[in-house]
């Protein structure tokens, strides 16, 4: 579809602020904002220091009593209305997302609708926050079993999926009846600040959301997660940093779920529809230009179609059109900055030195541009099956039998997702119990949905964001035992 809106109209529309409690006001200095594509600057936002968020977290502590004790389903309209306004402006949103971010138009179009979804699932989960009761077993008196909002939360997002990540965690979290202090990374603060206008519009009242741009992240996390105001991070991006945030929130024993990084194997099976396989290999990689913590890093291909597989793959990866995000006929966009495609292109001289064969691809583009890439005969211990990619590259390994399959899955200390394409149902119950990650996509490429669960395991983090279990993170369970 081609794209209908003027850039420059919508970069107008959106605010250059700090958002606290329910202002937009300056800072002291701002940032630019850059286009990933030729690093043009798309606008200067605020720069927020330590104090600015505090005086955030003081506008999300004062808005928690009465937002908590809001209906919970006046919290669920308020959710509808933001996700009724994002279908009558997902033009604005995507343009935003593929301006700031450099993914095409219509994944951004994608990112959209997945985002909004969250929206709506959440304003629908808001009036059903159970509890339960029950008899003490010996008699004389019921346990009174409820839950309730944690409180004013911090929402660290990545520049990945700029609206996404912050409506995975915002809509649960507001859901819940918490209020929240939003930070969007510094690569792409623009869609955050445009949603959170949004969300006013929606009727959402002052200080439930406030949101804190900064090119200065850890003096805004230095001063909140030592601040007893502050009752949950949510955090969403790489593990290192999600280490150091981790170990930050001890000092006040801050509920935290981490959304970390991944390295998802994908398991081709001899079983296999070679055809689909292929299919679903071109979305877990090559979606987000490989951007992504689900982006599949490992191609684990049974041996007797390994070649058939690599020969697809490559034929397919290698006619992508790359080109700026925003132009008809992009599929794939630059990566976020220059350096990511200088490291893509280490990772493939790695494999390369180790043996591999580049079928296609390999090389940088321009600017931040990279090739699409498969590589095949790729050697154990090579970078790129060891490291989260989050690149355009796609190392393809063999496999011999089932038990090997889950061996090498497993090789690794992230669990985040695996992917497997096999026809044998029973084969895919097995995967299910004997690979270590928080989802598995059988026959499927892709595996986010609003409706499920999605978190990892092991260095991929903990919490779940989505489904029935998204808004838990947001919730703290009492009880109160009530004598006869
Ligand atoms: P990142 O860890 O560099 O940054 C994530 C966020 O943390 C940004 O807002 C950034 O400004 C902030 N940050 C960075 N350093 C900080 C510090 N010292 N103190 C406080 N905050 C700090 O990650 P990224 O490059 O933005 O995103 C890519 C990573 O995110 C990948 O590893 C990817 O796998 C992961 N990711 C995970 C999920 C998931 O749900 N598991 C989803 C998307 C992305």
């Amino acid at each position: 579809m081609p794209r209908t809106l003027d850039t420059a109209d919508v970069l107008d529309a959106v605010p250059r602020g700090l958002l606290i409690g329910g202002a937009w006001r300056a800072a002291a200095s701002t940032f630019d904002v850059r286009d990933p594509f030729d690093g043009a600057v798309l606008a200067a936002v605020a720069d927020g220091t330590g104090a600015d968020a505090l005086d955030a977290l003081e506008a999300a502590h004062e808005a928690f009593p009465a937002w908590r004790d809001t209906a919970p389903r006046e919290r669920g309209e308020v959710l509808r209305r933001a996700f009724e306004l994002l279908q009558e402006r997902a033009e604005q949103a995507a343009l935003l997302i593929s301006l700031e971010m450099g993914k095409s138009l219509e994944e951004a179009r994608g990112e959209v609708r997945y985002g909004g979804e969250f929206l709506r699932w959440f304003a629908e989960e808001a009036v059903r926050i159970g509890g339960r009761t029950s008899r003490l077993p010996e008699g004389g008196g019921t346990v009174l079993v409820e839950r309730r909002a944690v409180g004013p939360c911090y929402l660290v997002t990545p520049w990945n999926f700029p609206l996404a990540m912050a409506t995975r965690k915002i809509a649960p979290a507001l859901a819940a009846g918490c209020t929240v202090v939003l930070k969007p990374a510094d690569a792409t603060p623009l869609t955050s600040l445009w949603f959170a206008e949004l969300l006013r519009e929606a009727g959402l009242p002052d200080g439930v959301v406030n949101v804190v741009t900064t090119s200065r992240a850890d003096a805004v996390s230095d001063a909140l997660l030592p601040d007893p105001r502050l009752a949950k991070l949510s955090f969403t991006g790489s593990t290192p940093v999600g280490r150091r945030l981790l170990a930050q929130s001890a000092e006040q024993l801050l509920r935290t779920s981490m959304e970390l990084g991944g390295n998802a194997p994908f398991l081709v099976f001899e079983d296999a529809d070679l055809e689909a396989a292929v299919e679903g290999a071109m979305a877990a990689k090559f979606r987000n230009i490989g951007q992504a913590c689900t982006a599949a890093n490992r191609f684990l291909v049974h041996e007797s179609v390994a070649e058939a597989f690599t020969a697809r793959l490559a034929e397919r990866a290698g006619a992508l059109r790359l080109g700026r995000g925003t132009d008809e006929g992009t599929d794939l966009g630059p990566l976020i900055r220059e350096s990511a495609a200088e490291r893509c292109a280490e990772l493939v001289a790695d494999a390369v030195d180790r043996g591999a064969t580049v079928r296609t691809g390999g090389a940088r583009g321009e600017g931040s541009f990279f090739e699409p890439t498969v590589l095949s005969g790729v050697v154990a211990g090579s970078r790129v099956l060891e490291e989260e990619v989050f690149g355009p590259i796609a190392p393809v390994q063999t496999f011999a039998d089932e038990d090997e399959a889950v061996a090498l899955a497993n090789g690794t200390p992230f669990g985040l997702v695996a992917y497997a394409y096999t026809s044998d149902v029973a084969r895919a119950h097995r995967l299910l119990r004997r690979i270590r990650s928080g989802m598995l996509g059988v026959n499927a490429g892709v595996v986010s949905n609003a409706a499920a669960p999605f978190g990892g395991v092991g260095h991929s983090g903990f919490g779940r964001e989505g489904g029935e279990e998204g808004i838990e993170e947001y919730l703290e369970v009492v009880y109160g035992l009530i004598a006869d």
